[in-house]
Order: C-alpha cells, then sequence, then structure tokens
C-alpha cells in the first residue's frame, strides 16, 4: 500500500518538497496556517486537510517543515498525540538539537518512530528534488524514510543518534556563514588593493582558497553568473535565516562547551547586517557590511 503522507508547512521549502512527494506517487494531505501556501501546494497536488491534526490521523507517515525550534514542539506535542501507532515522524526544519530531542521523545512516548532530518540546498533544491537530508534517528526509522526522502533530494545521510542530523546541519552552515564571510573579506582587500573580482576569482576558485561560498555564491557579480549578486542580491538564502542558523551554532556551542570564535565573530556580522534592515537579501550581501567598515 502506497504511504499516505501528512505534511505540515507548506512555505517556501516545504510547498515543493510536498509537491515532490506527490510527483514521485505519494498521496499527500497537507495543511499550512497560510491561505497562499495551502493554494500553492493544492495547485501541485496536495489535498488539503482542514488541520493538521485530522492530516496526520489518517496518515502512516508524517512530515514537518516549519520556521523553529517553539513550532515543531507546539505541532509535534498534538500529532504525536492524534497519529497511529508506528506512524514514522520526520521534522525536516533547521532547529536547536534540544528541541530535536524533545520532538524524538514526543514520539517515542506515542510508540511513533521519528527522524530529524533537516535540509540543504534552499529553494532551488527543493524545488528540483535534488536536497541534501542530514539525518538523526535509530536505524529502524531511518530505514523506513528512504522513499520519502529520495522523492524530496538527492543525498541522504544518516548521521547518527536523535538530532545528529541538526548537529550536522548547525555545524556545516557555520562553515558557510564563516566562509561567505572569509570570501567576502578577500574580495574587499582586493578591491583596496587595485585587484579585479575576476582575477582573484580565477585563481582562488583553483587553488587553496576555493569553497563554495566562492565557485557557487560568489558575493561580487560577474565571475560566477547565477550567483545572486548578479540580481541584486536576491536570496537564495536569505541573510535573516542565515544568522538563525548561526546564533543556533553559538547556542550548542555554548551548551556544549566547544569554542568557536569563528563562528562567534560571523554571528556578530550577521547580526549588525539583520539590524541594519537587511535579513531580507541574500547571505552573500554581507560583502556590502564588509565594504561599509572598510569605508
Ligand atoms: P517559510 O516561512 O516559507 O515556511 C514555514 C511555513 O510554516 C509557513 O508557510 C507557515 O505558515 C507555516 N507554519 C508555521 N507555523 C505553523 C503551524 N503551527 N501549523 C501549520 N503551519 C505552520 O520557511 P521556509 O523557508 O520554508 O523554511 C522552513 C524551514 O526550513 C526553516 O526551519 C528554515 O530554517 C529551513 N530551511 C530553509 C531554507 C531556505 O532556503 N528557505 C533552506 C534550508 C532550510
Amino acid at each position: 500500500m502506497t504511504d499516505r503522507i501528512a505534511f505540515t508547512g507548506l512555505g517556501n521549502m516545504g510547498g515543493p518538497m510536498a509537491a515532490n512527494l506527490v510527483k514521485a506517487g505519494f498521496a499527500v494531505t497537507g495543511f499550512d496556517l497560510s491561505e497562499a501556501s495551502r493554494r500553492q501546494a493544492a495547485e501541485k497536488g496536495v489535498r488539503l486537510a482542514a488541520s493538521a491534526e485530522e492530516a496526520a490521523a489518517e496518515a502512516s507517515v508524517v512530515v514537518t517543515m516549519l520556521p523553529a525550534g517553539k513550532h515543531v514542539i507546539s505541532v509535534w506535542g498534538s500529532l504525536t498525540s492524534v497519529a497511529r501507532p508506528g506512524t514514522l515522524m520526520i521534522d525536516c526544519s533547521t532547529i536547536d538539537v534540544d528541541s530535536a530531542r524533545k520532538a524524538h521523545a514526543l514520539a517515542a512516548s506515542q510508540r511513533l518512530h521519528s527522524l530529524d532530518a533537516p535540509v540543504s540546498g534552499g529553494t532551488g533544491g527543493a524545488a528540483a528534488g535534488t536536497l541534501t537530508f542530514m539525518v538523526g534517528g535509530t536505524s529502524e526509522a531511518f530505514g523506513k524514510a528512504g522513499a520519502i526522502l529520495s522523492a524530496m533530494g538527492k543525498k541522504i545521510v544518516h548521521c547518527g543518534d536523535p538530532g545528529a542530523g541538526q548537529a550536522a546541519k548547525i555545524c556545516n552552515n557555520m562553515i558557510l556563514g564563516i566562509s561567505m564571510a572569509a570570501v567576502s573579506e578577500a574580495f574587499v582587500l582586493a578591491e583596496k588593493l587595485g585587484l579585479s573580482h575576476q582575477a582573484l576569482y580565477d585563481v582562488a576558485s583553483t587553488s587553496s582558497g576555493q569553497c563554495w561560498s566562492l565557485t557557487s555564491y560568489c558575493p561580487v557579480p560577474g565571475p560566477v553568473p547565477t550567483s545572486p549578486a548578479n540580481n541584486e542580491y536576491r536570496p537564495g538564502f536569505a541573510a535573516a535565516l542565515m544568522l538563525k542558523d548561526l546564533r543556533l551554532s553559538q547556542e550548542a556551542a555554548s551548551a556544549s562547551g566547544a569554542q568557536t570564535p569563528l563562528g562567534a565573530h560571523a554571528t556578530a556580522l550577521y547580526e549588525a547586517f539583520d539590524n541594519s534592515g537587511h535579513g531580507s537579501q541574500d547571505f552573500s550581501a554581507i560583502i556590502q557590511h564588509i565594504r561599509d567598515l572598510t569605508a
């Protein structure tokens, strides 16, 4: 029998992810608080429910894609009490490790299987079905999720026990925030030294400075035509979301006792950028902030 999937949180990421599940042949019932998100999902073949609970009560798999930990805890609190025993619960939101573990505990208390499965790849990857999933949870739960995660992504990594997916996501995005700041600083220094953007790109992209922030999301227009810098820094991946992930990394660092001085510095840079009203720009626009510091 085909799994019936209940999908809650049909926003920028969840909407296209649910659409890919429909495309793969799953029966998907969805819910979102926003009328616009519900309408867009319905246009892609998602059957709408009157509430998240109504969708979950008849599903064998429940997927959530929500803004933050408090939303996940609140939604999982009610969904785990209506889901049938044996249901697989998958949260794909990016949230703090503690909330992820609490969500797993809610599921375990009702004899449900559960996974934290945050994603990398942005709205483009969500639409194309090419997301990377970083998954935490038991091997048994992971074993049940293969077909579902494969319908939405192309790389699926079982990172370990409950919470390990969120831990991987936070570590990865701390690298990303730091590396974007580093690449931006290098371009600002090059400008001061009279070195062209293209020359720095041609050297660094084939040298030891090579990284994703340079070769996929180059923060200056020109060298990488598809990067948001060529499109007035429209996201892409918004600076406010980068700040959210960097803050999660710093909460996790202080809770675990890890020292992450560059992570702390990147968080401060993105906080200042967000405070000056630029949170909705792509995170590569941090180069503007670094130029302003220089000026
Ligand atoms: P979004 O704001 O577009 O979507 C979130 C949706 O959740 C909204 O439509 C909102 O109405 C809905 N929602 C909130 N509370 C709800 C509730 N109680 N019941 C039902 N629906 C509810 O956000 P997004 O960009 O889709 O991001 C979702 C998650 O994915 C976040 O945790 C984000 O950090 C993560 N993420 C985003 C990206 C990205 O590029 N946008 C990339 C990777 C991960």
